[in-house]
């Protein structure tokens, strides 16, 4: 983990150059002069605030079963950690972080330039969630604070009777009155035992508390009082919102339990007429487009009644600009990436804490930073790292006598494989972590293969690292994958009793195609589902190797369907392709079968070459279970052929050999190969061979078509009209009558003429 290591470090020293849209170098950061003025700690905070790895304290996800922090990307949507399935909840903790929201932009447009399957780019697109809207800042009635919101549509601020900010909020307590200071503190309180889907989910009793304080609409130029509500997350835009309940579900639900007011501005034409009525009323919420109405202040000279939507928050971006009340402004869901573990076994940070709080990271030249010998591996209960047993490695004292400790948390599984398709092509460089002449060969990754589970975790790390090492010139490509390919789950028969109660497959027994529960009798149901340990329906591929070899579970494998495609496994599926390669192998092992002694049978030897060319476009196109068709067609030609030189036993087996590798490399012995079938060039195809040499005619009476007739491409126009009269589907439909004319034109029509 040595280039892990130096990579981070990297991380560290770089920062994101917004102008250029781009990651410099640390050193090429710009100070501003009133940074400088106020001294080295300023300066030093100003460098930290900017590196792409910085370590803070953080709002970060715990999995208590784990005992370990993770990542967002790691969350499910249900609140579900990732890897174990265990409910996740809040803490607090100072952690190493990734500042990939500064790469949001680019990787968004880097999707527009990879052949990726659509569903993997939208899975990335909505993570990083990108939207345009505007900041607005509200003043606050009797303070010299405002508070800022970000809203995607700000020509509904009309519309906005009151705000609401995050219980986290830093504002909260200078806004407070002094009457609401202790019922507002209680509900911190009770706020953060709550887990941010509890806060959110639509379905949810909303909570609250008036904070006592006044914001003032610029628009509306009213006093809109200030709610403390947990439904409102620090997490995303600016932790406070402008409140339209006319027009947002969520809002809606909380005026009207707090009894505040509701004034729609966005007439539903298009509703029908009781609910329209209600809209306008403000006794119902509507979240879809409508007709401004309400949305004109004559004093400050703004009026968008009537206006389209896009013209609406054009306008009002315009006027809220003009006023230094706000600004058109581009925001991300994407946070931050979440960098460090509690875990003895990810690779330890080159960092060090010094006892005067400086956080340095290790000379590149000390690398790696190898992990300390330890007895006890386990996490702590609280959030500590194993590492922080390991007292003797931890220390460490500076050449002026200044002591410190190694940081003790360490790297996540996601870190190696940001970068290991880097490390593949050179790895065993000891100089660098690969050569540049290695990757300007190699790189990009021209087809990756993986599950989609993987777009918004490995796929989207390792597409920001990657950007960040092309930024720094240390790789030439902006993307590490051209193409991406999803492929298929391979799921397994189940079973299940009437009423729905799954079997596991231990107790099942087969009869005549029906399945019984072994201990009961009853009939059951077989079904498709994923392999599981519960209903014991898991394959494992070493009892098929172990039953069939590993050929044949790697042919089945290809066989089973197109590639992409979910499917179910079979144990018959694996036999019918054992038998296929015994076939294989009883004819072409066979010497009987094989000679040298006459040019190859001309129908052989276009089979031959039809076959390479349908394998070597099936391969391109990852149609695995069709090449493998077309080897099962040519096999039964050559049976049927009875034998075949020793060349065309030869050429079959190189097309063979990346399907069933073992069996390939058994023939090619007997045929004289001394090397490995491997280092063999793929075998060429001779165009000369794929022509057909018949046509099939259709034959028509009076210019009907009546059947057809296939006869060989060279036969001349005597021959031809010979042999079509000869025909007996010719008698027939002739019948009695004598054909007038024959109008032959070779190698398309046959026309009889009576
Ligand atoms: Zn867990």
């Amino acid at each position: 983990y040595k280039w892990t290591q130096w990579i981070f470090i990297k991380l560290y020293n770089t920062w994101f150059d917004v102008d250029a849209q781009k990651g410099r170098p640390i050193s090429e950061l710009p100070i501003p002069k009133d940074i400088a003025a106020q001294g080295e700690q300023s300066v030093t905070k100003y460098i930290n605030d900017r590196r792409l790895a910085y370590y803070d304290n953080a709002q970060v996800w715990w999995c208590a079963d784990c005992k370990t922090v993770c990542a967002n990307e790691e969350v499910l949507t249900d609140g579900a950690h990732e890897k174990c399935g265990n409910q996740v909840s809040k803490k607090n903790l100072k952690q190493w972080m990734l500042r990939i929201p500064h790469y949001a932009e680019r990787l968004l447009q880097g999707l527009d330039t990879v052949d990726w399957p659509e569903g993997v780019k939208d899975m990335q697109r909505n993570w990083i969630g990108r939207s345009t809207g505007a900041e607005v800042k509200f003043s606050i009635v009797d303070s010299q604070e405002s508070l800022s919101v970000y809203t995607t549509r700000p020509d509904t601020l009309f519309g906005a009777t009151y705000m609401v900010i995050a219980p986290e909020h830093p504002l909260l307590h200078s806004i407070v009155s002094n009457e609401k200071m202790h019922e507002v503190q209680e509900y911190i309180v009770q706020a953060a035992k709550k887990s941010d889907l509890d806060r959110t989910e639509l379905a949810k009793e909303k909570t609250g508390v008036f904070t006592g304080t006044y914001a003032i609409n610029p628009l509306t130029n009213t006093q809109i009082p200030i709610w403390v509500a947990d439904y409102v997350l620090m997490g995303y835009g600016t932790g406070a919102i402008m409140a339209v309940p006319a027009h947002d579900t969520r809002d809606f639900e909380f005026a009207q339990k707090f009894n505040l007011p509701i004034i729609c501005i966005l007439d539903p034409e298009q509703a029908d007429k009781e609910l329209r009525e209600k809209v306008l009323q403000g006794a119902a919420c509507w979240e879809d487009d409508g007709v401004y109405i309400n949305s004109a202040n004559e004093h400050l000279g703004i009026d968008i009644n009537g206006m389209s939507k896009k013209d609406g928050i054009a306008t009002i971006i315009a006027w809220l600009e003009q006023q230094g009340l706000g600004k058109a402004t581009v925001n991300y869901k994407i946070r931050d990436w979440l960098f460090s573990r509690q875990r003895y076994w990810g690779e330890p940070f080159p960092v060090i804490h010094w006892e005067d709080g400086e956080i340095s990271v290790m000379d590149e030249s000390q690398l790696p930073h190898i992990l300390p010998e330890l007895e006890n591996y386990e996490p702590g209960d609280n959030a500590e790292s194993p590492l922080a047993n390991a007292t003797e490695w931890l220390q460490v004292t500076d050449k002026n006598g200044r002591k410190g400790r190694y940081e003790t948390n360490t790297m996540p599984q996601w870190a190696g494989s940001c970068w290991y398709y880097l490390r593949y092509i050179d790895p065993t460089n000891n100089d660098e972590p690969f050569s540049s002449e290695a990757e300007k060969y190699w790189m990009p990754v021209d087809l990756y293969i993986g599950g989609a589970e993987h777009a918004v975790l490995h796929l989207l790390y390792s597409r920001f690292w990657h950007k960040v090492l092309f930024d720094l010139g240390i790789v030439s490509t902006d993307e590490p994958y051209q193409k991406l390919f999803n492929q298929g789950m391979i799921l397994a028969f189940a079973y299940e009793t009437k009423t729905g109660a799954k079997v596991t497959s231990d107790l099942v027994e087969e009869k005549n195609g029906l399945y019984y529960h072994i201990e009961t009798g009853e009939q059951l149901k077989q079904i498709v589902a994923k392999m599981s340990k519960s209903l014991k329906n898991v394959v494992n591929p070493d009892d098929i190797i172990a039953k069939y070899g590993a050929d044949s579970l790697r042919l089945y494998e290809m066989f089973m369907g197109p590639l992409e495609a979910t499917k179910p496994w079979t144990e018959n599926g694996v036999k019918g392709v054992f038998n296929f390669l015994a076939r294989v192998y009883r004819f072409f092992a066979d010497v009987q079968n094989i000679h040298d002694d006459e040019p190859e049978n001309i129908a052989i030897s276009k089979e031959l070459h039809k076959t390479i060319q349908k394998v070597s476009d099936d391969i391109e196109q990852l149609h695995f279970n069709t090449a493998i068709s077309q080897m099962m067609m040519f096999t039964n030609a050559c049976y049927k052929a009875g034998r075949v030189t020793k060349e065309t036993a030869r050429l079959f087996a190189q097309i063979l050999s990346p399907f069933a590798p073992h069996i390939a490399e058994e023939l090619w012995e007997l045929y004289g190969g001394t090397d490995s079938i491997t280092y063999e060039p793929w075998p060429k195809v001779d165009s000369a061979l794929l022509e057909d040499d018949s046509v099939v005619y259709p034959v028509s009476f009076n210019g009907k078509r009546r059947f057809e007739l296939e006869l060989p491409k060279t036969m001349t126009k005597e021959d031809i009209e010979q042999t079509v009269l000869a025909d007996e589907r010719t008698e027939k439909w002739l019948a009695t009558e004598k054909p007038k004319k024959i109008i032959i034109i070779p190698g398309k029509i046959i026309n009889i003429v009576v």
